[in-house]
């Protein structure tokens, strides 16, 4: 299992985590065996959305032994109410329900503490400027969580969020169907095949890019939600481009969007979880998304850089989606920011070591004019 940094919150957290929704309803049993074999298999990082009583306690209990291993994401407005699962933004119950999880789970601290599900502008304002930001900021000042997180599906709220400077963490929805989509389709519509039928399908959408592109120039960290589509992208049947992605490629792709740290994905048994984790073990071939995107004509990015890979290899050995990263960060503001420059700093090869043989233009399935890329990359950085 590889390990990344969490932003620049100082946390380490393993590349692939474990989503704990699908455990509710389930036996204690079965969730001590999911959660053992992800730890058995260096997964770390556990989202605990859910306000159900008995599963939070199941958790706690599978856990016990484990606590000081794991990073924990809980979520404040997450609340159990009227026996069933709801968000609340009642400061009363924000409280309630979060010093609920703590009870259950049986620690006295939570690693994230993750505002819960904000995706529309009343919600946002309602929290950042009211009881709910001032709690989460309050939790944190006292230790009872380590850094501030907000999950939201919205791109638009999202980044919001993240341009105050308020929060350490994102939890957003990434997978290459969610991407294509407007900034302001609406959360529903992120399931319905009909979404796709009149979207003006040019890649990745502007501002969901810039969304990413900010978290990484500001080191805040992502953990996504929705890698796998709810399972749609996994068969033809029902993916939006009508190809199916395996695992390893719906997990990859999420993986190398900018200042992603973790993927959660979502297993309710054992097998489940040994499916993930194979990701670790997959050959760049298995993981290689570019075929698939490049060959539907639902995802058109030609000519912008998707940071796949699937160009190298490079005789100068440069880490060509790495450095392309870089140079669309750089030109995003007036200013590179010093993130940037350091992390490009620390390239074993820069594009100043391009020989300019083109191969990877030959192998790059969105017609990048990757030799251009790397002037104007040696001009950015100067090297
Ligand atoms: S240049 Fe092309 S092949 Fe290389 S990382 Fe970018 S999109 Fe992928
Ligand atoms: S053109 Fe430059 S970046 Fe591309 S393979 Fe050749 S040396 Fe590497």
């Amino acid at each position: 299992m590889k390990y990344r940094n969490l932003g620049n919150t100082g946390i380490e957290v393993s590349e692939i985590g474990l989503g704990c929704e699908h455990l509710e309803k389930k036996s204690y049993e079965l969730i001590k065996s999911v959660i053992d074999i992800a730890f058995e298999n260096g997964i770390s990082i556990l989202d605990i959305f859910m306000s159900e009583p008995e599963v939070r306690s199941n958790i706690g209990k599978a856990i016990k032994g484990y606590r000081d291993k794991i990073i924990l994401q809980g979520h404040i407005g997450s609340g159990w109410l009227d026996e069933q699962y709801g968000r609340t933004r009642k400061i009363d119950e924000c409280i309630f329900f979060f010093e609920d999880f703590m009870k259950r789970l049986d620690t006295d601290y939570v690693d994230i503490g993750m505002i819960h599900y904000v995706d529309t502008k009343e919600d946002y304002d309602n929290i950042f400027e009211g009881e709910i930001i001032q709690y989460a900021e309050r939790l944190k000042k006292e230790g009872k969580i380590r850094v501030i997180g907000m999950s939201s599906h919205n791109p638009i709220e999202a980044l919001r969020a993240v341009k105050t400077g308020l929060i350490d963490v994102l939890m957003f929805s990434i997978n290459p169907a969610y991407d294509i989509l407007s900034e302001d389709t609406d959360i529903d519509g992120l399931f319905a095949s009909k979404t796709y039928e009149n979207e003006n399908l040019n890649g990745i959408n502007k501002v969901r890019n810039e969304l990413y592109q900010t978290c990484e120039a500001m080191n805040v960290g992502i953990t996504v939600m929705k890698t796998l589509g709810a399972g749609t992208l996994l068969n033809e049947k029902t993916s939006p481009f009508g190809i199916a992605l395996t695992v390893p490629q719906a997990i990859h792709y999420s993986l190398t969007r900018p200042a992603v740290s973790s993927v959660l994905i979502g297993c309710n048994s054992p097998e489940q979880v040994l499916d993930a984790v194979k990701y670790e073990n997959a050959s760049d071939e298995e993981r290689d998304y570019s075929v698939i995107l490049s060959a539907t004509s639902k995802f058109s990015a030609k000519g912008r850089c998707m940071y796949c890979n699937h160009c190298l290899p490079c005789p100068s050995r440069i880490d060509i989606a790495q450095v392309n990263k870089y140079l669309d960060l750089a030109k995003l503001s007036e200013q590179i920011p010093e993130t940037v420059k350091q992390h490009y700093s620390l390239l074993n090869a820069t594009a100043q070591d391009c020989i300019a043989c083109g191969n990877c233009e030959k192998n790059c399935p969105f017609e990048v004019a990757i030799i251009d890329k790397m002037e104007e990359a040696k001009k950015v950085f100067g090297k």
